[in-house]
């Protein structure tokens, strides 16, 4: 049985997701998994459909090579927690519009405001446009995209909580496009280096 239809979810940011219209053809609520005192969080942009049928974010082809990069590295799902800025499945994975972006992302910034991680890895360009728009989807079309930004380190400010914002290229991009597995190789030591670096404190 999914979770769809729980009586959990009647907290306002779940409401506002309750009443989109990508909610109504979905199976499942998408929220996140991993470890909720992790220090690093990853987002990415919205469920396919293996994880609207399954219910967890990246269990299908672009998760599959996430596990494998995250293997890769030296981290496993115990060192991350794992969102997307959509909680439901657009049709046909089309991209998400930004009345969508607008009404999802309250419930994830306040996973943000719950899991207080020290560093978020956007991946991809909705991520991570939503993050350096300053959290604002009408600012996100002027925000420069991920070939550009990826592994660029900005400190970033959200509900007063100071957080290391790190793009990464989406792991389903990575797919496509094999010449970008050294540049996320580096771009997560980058992660590993700054989580090493504030444990230090
Ligand atoms: N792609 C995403 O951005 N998120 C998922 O959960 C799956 C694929």
């Amino acid at each position: 049985m999914g979770n769809k239809d729980s009586s959990e979810f009647n907290f306002s940011e779940a409401l506002l997701v309750k009443n989109t219209e990508i909610y109504k053809n979905c199976t499942n609520i998408v929220i996140g998994k991993g470890n909720l005192n992790a220090s690093i969080l990853f987002v990415g942009e919205a469920p396919g459909r293996n994880e609207d049928l399954e219910g967890f974010p990246f269990v299908g082809a672009a998760g599959k090579n996430l596990d494998k990069l995250l293997l890769k590295v030296g981290l496993s799902m115990n060192d991350v927690y794992i969102a997307n800025i959509l909680k439901c499945r657009p049709p046909e994975n089309r991209g998400p519009t930004d009345d969508e972006i607008k009404a999802h992302t309250p419930w994830l910034l306040k996973q943000i405001r719950d899991i207080r991680p020290k560093v978020i890895c956007s991946l991809g360009n909705y991520a991570t446009k939503f993050f350096l728009s300053g959290v604002n989807v009408d600012k996100m079309k002027d925000m420069p995209g991920i070939t550009s930004v990826h592994g660029k380190v900005k400190m970033i400010n959200i509900n007063d909580i100071e957080i290391k914002l790190i793009p990464l290229f989406h792991p389903a991009a990575i797919i496509y496009n094999r010449s970008l597995l050294g540049e996320w190789e580096k771009d997560i030591e980058i992660v590993k280096k700054e989580i090493g670096q504030k444990s230090l404190i």
